[in-house]
């Protein structure tokens, strides 16, 4: 491969607080203007058509399913996200009770987008931008938990720690994925607590309770770009950033999407596409409710996030992940080709009944591995009810069916609105 033209710098702020700006440069062949990946029309009519819901609702057969396969398969992994769960709790209510708290001082009418850049930067996030809060992207079932009247999202990302991601999928990634988590909860406390001393009012999305999909709007702020693995690649640690937005009346200056050449890059890539242990990742973007992007095979995903502490083999692979955006750039345009790429440092990784998979190798599992009930598990209960009914007519085993539908649903409901998969995909109804 060959050397690539320079097409343009980005210069962003560094990794951490106090750090010197970096600069990544994109190759000519990597641009394309961020306006061009996405159809606002088309966002707003799938948003008004087709609200979105979030994965643990509309799914919620599968994470039952996925929390029965877990205990059987991975009893660590089921007991550190029952801790997780545990621990989590107050930090959780703080968050959803978040849009409540009063501000604790007169709001002076300024500018405050530098002093909330400055304190989030200082508190440790790597990553801070702001722009309009987008309605679009709420869960359905989450409408009426958002307050209305605060229109400006200030987006922040925290990095998670690095050699423990670089060993997923494992106990010690997940570990340090919940302690991202906690520290993210720490944060936003003191942050919200700055915006109240300026005089306006603030609401938390994440960790483990948040309003819906936060990539689109991390995009809309510049602080990175969607990639082929459906996870934001930032600039300083690509997919390793774990996502929390504040919501806030606070008068702020928009940032604006940044082209960092990451979708023309996926194309050359590629790794997390091939190394993908359950083939769940599209290689190739469509369009997708308005949005340019490969969209994930859940049936394909879950049944080995489930079995393997969470999977992430698509993060841990990701040479923006590994090695920074910078780094990355830099060696494409010097040789045209993708750091890391082929080699067992970026591609290994084992999976703990099947071993170790070098550069090149798949594992393999039969058909009933990916067996996985679909839908809600409240309509799959239903189907129960009406079969034992029918067979039942009559007898006393009608009402059997319906004592034991009755203390199956209670259980459903209960189990929704409890924390799985280390919170990201929280019960609806956890109100
Ligand atoms: S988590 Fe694992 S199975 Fe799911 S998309 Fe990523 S690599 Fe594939
Ligand atoms: S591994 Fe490559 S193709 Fe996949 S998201 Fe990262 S940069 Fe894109």
């Amino acid at each position: 491969m060959a050397r690539r033209r320079f097409g343009h710098e980005v210069t962003r702020p560094g990794r951490k607080h106090g750090d010197e700006p970096v600069s990544i440069p994109v190759a000519k062949d990597l641009e394309k203007a961020p306006d061009s990946l996405r159809r606002d029309q088309e966002i707003t009519f799938y948003s008004r058509e087709y609200p979105l819901e979030s994965f643990a609702l509309e799914q919620s057969a599968s994470v039952e399913w996925a929390d029965g396969i877990r205990r059987e398969f991975s009893p660590e992994t089921a007991e550190l996200y029952e801790e997780f769960q545990e621990d989590m709790k107050p930090a959780l209510e703080w968050v959803r009770a978040s849009g409540d708290l009063e501000p604790t001082a007169e709001p002076s009418g300024d500018d405050v987008t530098q002093s909330i850049r400055d304190v989030a930067r200082e508190l440790g996030y790597s990553e801070v931008g702001f722009t309009r809060f987008d309605r679009r992207y709420v869960y359905k079932a989450r409408q009426d938990d958002v307050r209305r009247g605060l229109p400006n999202a200030i987006c922040l990302a925290l990095e998670q720690e690095h050699s423990a991601t670089q060993t997923m999928p494992s106990l010690d990634a997940e570990v340090a994925q919940g302690a991202t988590y906690k520290q993210q909860a720490e944060l936003a406390k003191k942050l919200v607590q700055h915006i109240h001393s300026l005089g306006y009012r603030a609401q938390v999305s994440g960790p483990t309770w948040q309003f819906g999909p936060m990539i689109p709007m991390f995009v809309d702020a510049g602080l990175g770009q969607l990639g082929v693995n459906g996870q934001l690649l930032s600039p300083h640690f690509g997919s390793r950033a774990r996502l929390q937005i504040i919501i806030t009346d606070a008068r702020v200056t928009y940032d604006r999407p940044v082209d960092y050449g990451v979708p023309k890059f996926c194309e050359i890539c590629q790794v997390c596409f091939m190394r993908c242990p359950g083939r769940a990742i599209q290689g190739q973007r469509l369009w997708y409710r308005g949005v340019e992007k490969a969209k994930l095979i859940a049936k394909r995903c879950r049944p080995v996030m489930t079995r393997y502490s969470g999977c992430g083999v698509c993060m841990k692979t990701c040479p923006i992940q590994k090695y920074g955006m910078k780094p990355v750039m830099e060696h494409y345009i010097e040789t045209g080709e993708v750091l890391g790429k082929g080699t067992d440092n970026l591609e290994g990784y084992e999976l703990p009944d099947k071993g170790y998979f070098e550069a090149g190798k798949l594992p393999r599992f039969d058909t009933e591995f990916f067996n996985m009930p679909t839908g809600r598990a409240e309509d799959h209960l239903m189907d129960d009810l009406q079969d034992k009914l029918q067979s039942a007519s009559g007898s006393e085993d009608e009402d059997g069916a319906w004592r034991e539908y009755r203390e199956k649903l209670e259980d459903t409901l209960n189990r929704q609105s409890a924390v799985v998969d280390m919170g990201m995909d929280l019960g609806i109804w956890g109100r």
